[in-house]
C-alpha cells in the first residue's frame, strides 16, 4: 500500500510502497484513511525542524490530522463497527510507571517526555492508505460530519484550551454563567493572534462558547480571511489598523487571549493589554532562540494586580476529542457553508510534497487517500 514518508534526517520526502498492516487482534482496529490534514508540524519534519522516526527506521510516515473508516475490527472491540468513521488521537503515553499523567490516559500532561506521537514522533502517521489503531485512541464521528471530521484533530487544540479556561474562570462565578442558563462565555470578549487553521478553528469555538471575538493578524481588513471570520460572527482587526496599545480601547477590554502565532514579541505585548481577571492561553510554538525585549515590570505588576492567569496547551486528552466532535457538529448547524470553506481543496497523494514545501493559500488543505 502507498505512504508518505519523510527522512527528518536529510529532509527527503515522497510516496513509498509499504506493508500492509496485518489483521487487528485484541482491541485493534483495521481503519481504511479517508483523509489526512496537513499543518505547519509536518512542514516543520519535512523541513527538519521536527520529527523522529520510529526506533531502527529512517523514515517517518507523517500524518496526524486523520478521518478513518473501520474496514475491520479485532475480537475485543467494543463499541466500534465496521463502517464506523473514526479519528485517531496523535499521543501515547510514555513506558513509565512513576508518571502519574500518562498512567492516568493523561498523556498530553506526560511529565517525562518520553511519549510518542503518530507522524510525528517514533510512530508512524496516517498518512497511509490503511493504519491499525487501539479502540483507546479513537473517537467516533456521525456520518453527516464525513465532509469535515478531518478538521476534528486541529480543533482539539481550542478545546483543550477551552476545557482549561472554564476551569480557571470558576473563580468568578458572577462572569461567566458556566454552570448557568445560556452560552458559558455570554458577555466575555475573547481575542485570537493569528488568522492560520489554528486561530480560525479557535476563533469559531470562542464564538460557539458565547464568547464577543475578535482576530487580530497582519492581512488588511475586508480581505478573504477577514471575510471568512465575519461570515461565523467574529470581528476581524488587522494589526495594520489597530496598535496593540490600541486592542483594549478597541475591543472595550479583553478577558481572554488565545494566541495563536508562535510570535513571542507579538505575544507578550498583547499579554501586556490583558484585562482585569484575565486569562492568556499560548498555542504556538516560537524558534528557539528568539531574543526579544518585554515590559517585564509591567507584566508581572499586571500579573498580580490583575489577577490574571497565563498558561500553555498542547496536544489534547481524549475528551478534547470528543469534545471537538460535537462542537463540529454544532458550527455546520450554525454556519453550514463556513465549516465547509475551512478546507481550501483536497490533494491526491501524490501531491502531499508539494503541500509541504509550497503551501497554497487557504484554511486547511487536506489530503484524500480512498473516496
Ligand atoms: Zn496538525
Ligand atoms: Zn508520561
Amino acid at each position: 500500500m502507498r505512504a508518505f514518508a519523510v527522512n527528518p534526517a536529510n529532509g527527503q520526502a515522497g510516496l513509498e510502497v509499504i506493508e500492509e498492516p496485518g489483521p487487528p487482534s485484541g482491541g485493534q482496529l483495521l481503519l481504511r484513511t479517508l483523509e489526512v490534514g496537513v499543518c505547519g508540524t509536518d512542514r516543520e519534519i519535512a523541513g527538519q525542524h521536527y520529527g523522529t522516526p520510529p526506533p531502527g527506521e529512517d523514515r517517518l510516515v507523517i500524518g496526524h490530522e486523520a478521518l478513518a473508516e473501520v474496514i475491520d475490527v479485532g475480537p475485543d472491540v467494543r463499541d466500534l463497527q465496521i463502517g464506523d468513521l473514526v479519528v485517531p488521537s496523535v499521543r501515547r503515553p510514555c513506558p513509565h510507571a512513576s508518571c502519574s499523567a500518562c498512567q492516568a490516559g493523561r498523556q498530553d500532561f506526560c511529565y517525562t517526555g518520553d511519549f510518542t506521537e503518530r507522524g510525528i514522533k517514533e510512530l508512524n502517521g496516517f498518512m497511509a492508505e490503511r493504519i491499525v489503531e487501539d479502540q483507546r485512541y479513537l473517537t467516533p464521528v456521525p456520518a453527516q460530519l464525513r465532509d469535515v471530521g478531518v478538521l476534528v484533530e486541529p480543533l482539539t487544540i481550542a478545546e483543550k484550551a477551552l476545557a482549561q479556561i472554564w476551569q480557571v474562570q470558576q473563580r468568578l462565578p458572577w462572569a461567566c454563567s458556566i454552570h448557568g442558563e445560556g452560552l458559558p462565555a455570554q458577555g466575555c470578549t475573547a481575542l485570537v493572534l493569528g488568522a492560520g487553521p489554528v486561530g480560525i478553528l479557535g476563533a469559531m469555538a470562542l464564538v460557539e462558547s458565547g464568547f464577543h471575538t475578535f482576530v487580530y493578524s497582519r492581512e488588511p481588513e475586508g480581505g478573504p480571511r477577514s471575510q471568512l471570520i465575519e461570515s461565523f460572527g467574529g470581528v476581524y482587526v488587522s494589526a495594520e489598523s489597530v496598535t496593540v496599545d490600541q486592542l483594549p480601547a478597541r475591543l472595550n477590554g479583553i478577558d481572554v487571549v488565545y494566541e495563536a502565532t508562535g510570535a513571542s514579541k507579538l505575544s507578550f505585548d498583547v499579554l501586556a493589554q490583558l484585562g482585569v481577571n484575565g486569562v492568556f492561553v499560548f498555542t504556538g510554538v516560537p524558534g528557539r532562540k528568539h531574543l526579544a525585549e518585554i515590559e517585564a515590570g509591567t507584566l508581572m505588576r499586571n500579573l498580580v494586580l490583575k489577577n490574571q492567569v497565563l498558561f500553555g496547551t498542547v496536544n489534547a486528552d481524549a475528551q478534547a476529542f470528543v469534545s471537538a466532535v460535537q462542537r463540529l457538529e454544532r458550527m455546520v448547524e450554525r454556519w453550514p457553508n463556513v465549516v465547509q470553506l475551512l478546507i481550501a481543496k483536497r490533494w491526491p497523494l501524490d501531491d502531499t510534497a508539494r503541500l509541504l514545501s509550497d503551501p497554497p493559500p487557504g484554511v486547511k488543505h487536506v489530503v484524500t487517500l480512498a473516496g
